[in-house]
């Protein structure tokens, strides 16, 4: 099967599997048990705590391991809403991944304003300076990249404009790492990951915050901020995965086979959109906008023809309706049921680019032969 979700999950790596399995049979004792054993662990967790706070240019202190990005958007909003006055509002995009949305209506509810964007769901740096004005900010929230389309956002700008109010910048690089350079993020007060969008496991990911942010209670690991048995082999996999996509840097290459594969698909089905073809995109993200039959059609057809895509984010799957991302690019809730989601990795070859737009041009033509319409003009 050829594998296209790759916004959704990844493959763990092997660098990752190896780091995982290494620690998990030499490394696997509790690191605050007080044996010399168990101190070793905890001497390694902090190394790797270390080197991703290296990353992201922050203090040690400044990185919790947590569950990943869902729980680490969660604290980001319960650590903000318990020292906040009953005043306080924060701003987000309005395609942001539901975990920022519904964490950021939970613990401040009715105090979350939604910034402009564009066509595009691009948030324009220009309009967060008069937004801060206007209110009592303490949060300006706006992910690196999306999640459903791959488009980026000018989060540097945007956290630039934070930092000259004072206002705390939260960035949401999920899918940004592992895909993209993971510097320049210490321009961020706080960010979050998860290891499994970048070749580590499920159930990691990180918090990049300022030091003094506690959000899980009842013991003293990870410095008194996020209580519970450190999961060591989790992290040393998670920190394998990002130290090898990093040394990979930009690889235009990639792009260019996404692209090919755009352009072939154009001249087998003209109807077709790109979603977000014109703004700056992730590499390895095609979001299409397909002129006929229900994205679950394609979703089955292409299964079966042995290339894996997605109809967007797995989060919003089960709602019915469109998703809040097509809903703020202005798509209506029938051109979202049209929307197919194709996510490649580094391992993608144009040669899998190649046979995905064939399969396309396959699955139509099978689709328009299927569909009743077609036998009755056939009869
Ligand atoms: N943020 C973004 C942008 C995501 O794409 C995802 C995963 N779809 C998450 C947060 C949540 O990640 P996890 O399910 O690993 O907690």
């Amino acid at each position: 099967m050829a594998y296209f979700d790759n916004n959704a999950t990844s493959r763990p790596c092997e660098v990752a599997l190896v780091a995982y399995s290494e620690a998990l049979s030499e490394d696997w004792r509790n690191p605050s048990s007080p044996s010399t054993t168990a101190a070793r662990v905890q001497v390694k967790l902090d190394l790797a705590r270390e080197k991703l706070a290296s990353f992201f240019g922050t203090h040690p202190a400044g990185i919790s391991f947590t569950s990943g990005a869902t729980e680490s958007n969660n604290a980001v909003f319960s650590h903000l809403a318990g020292g906040s006055s009953p005043d306080a509002r924060v701003l987000l995009s309005p395609v942001e991944h539901p975990s920022v949305r519904e964490s950021a209506s939970r613990y401040f509810p009715s105090r979350v304003d939604e910034l402009s964007t564009d066509g595009s769901g691009i948030v324009d740096p220009a309009a967060i300076a008069p937004a801060l004005e206007a209110n009592e900010v303490v949060l300006v929230s706006v992910m690196a990249a999306n999640n459903e389309t791959g488009i980026i956002q000018m989060w540097e700008q945007i956290a630039d404009v934070c930092r000259v109010h004072g206002v705390p910048f939260h960035c949401d690089a999920t899918q940004w790492l592992g895909k993209l350079p993971s510097s320049q993020f210490n321009a961020c007060d706080y960010l979050s990951a998860s290891a499994h969008k970048f070749g580590g496991l499920k159930g990691v990911g990180l918090l990049k915050a300022p030091a003094k942010v506690s959000f899980i209670v009842g013991g003293e690991q990870e410095g008194g901020r996020r209580a519970g048995t450190e999961n060591y082999p989790g992290a040393a996999a998670m920190l394998a995965a990002l130290e090898e996509a990093d040394s990979f840097g930009e690889t235009p290459i990639l792009e260019q086979a996404r692209d090919a594969f755009e352009e072939s698909l154009r001249a087998s089905i003209p109807e077709i959109e790109v979603i977000g073809e014109n703004a700056s995109r992730l590499w390895n993200v095609s979001t299409l906008l397909l002129p006929r039959f229900d994205n679950l059609r394609w979703v089955g057809k292409l299964e079966k023809m042995g290339h894996e895509v997605s109809t967007g984010s797995a989060c919003a799957l089960a709602k019915d309706g469109p998703s809040h991302v097509s809903s703020a690019m202005g798509l209506s809730s029938e051109q979202a049921r049209r929307v197919v989601r194709v996510s490649g990795s580094r391992e993608t070859t144009p040669a899998d680019w190649s046979a995905l737009a064939d399969a396309f041009r396959l699955a139509d033509e099978e689709l328009q032969a299927d569909s009743p319409f077609s036998k009755v003009v056939s009869i």
